[in-house]
């Protein structure tokens, strides 16, 4: 059980962009990490999903435990509590842009 592929968007480090194929794909991760605690994202789960279930609530709960997970799994790709640490708070931080949520105090 573990991702058969992460993408992450370099040019669009503060927020998602619509037209932008790597946020897409990103946001699909993401979103895939938030439903399930292991997921494996392929091309039918990008299909498949509407765009009504795409912004749904997110509560400081919720981006807590997406925090962890994010974190747990840039930590097994980066080796580095730290790295880890920001490139899940970036995620976080575009979670909340994406739904014009003010970011928690610990993002
Ligand atoms: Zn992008």
């Amino acid at each position: 059980m573990f991702y058969r592929f992460v993408v992450s968007c370099l040019k669009h480090l503060k927020f998602f962009d619509e037209t932008c194929e790597i946020c897409k794909k990103e946001y699909f991760f993401v979103k895939g990490l938030e439903d399930k605690d292991g997921v494996i994202i392929d091309k039918n789960v990008e299909e498949s999903q509407d765009k009504q279930s795409v912004y749904k609530e997110f509560t400081e709960e919720k981006a807590k435990q997406l925090y962890e997970k994010l974190f747990l799994y840039y930590l097994k790709k980066f080796k580095d509590e730290k790295d880890a640490s920001n490139k899940a708070k970036s995620i976080i931080n575009k979670q909340c842009h994406i739904r014009n949520i003010k970011p928690w105090n610990w993002i």
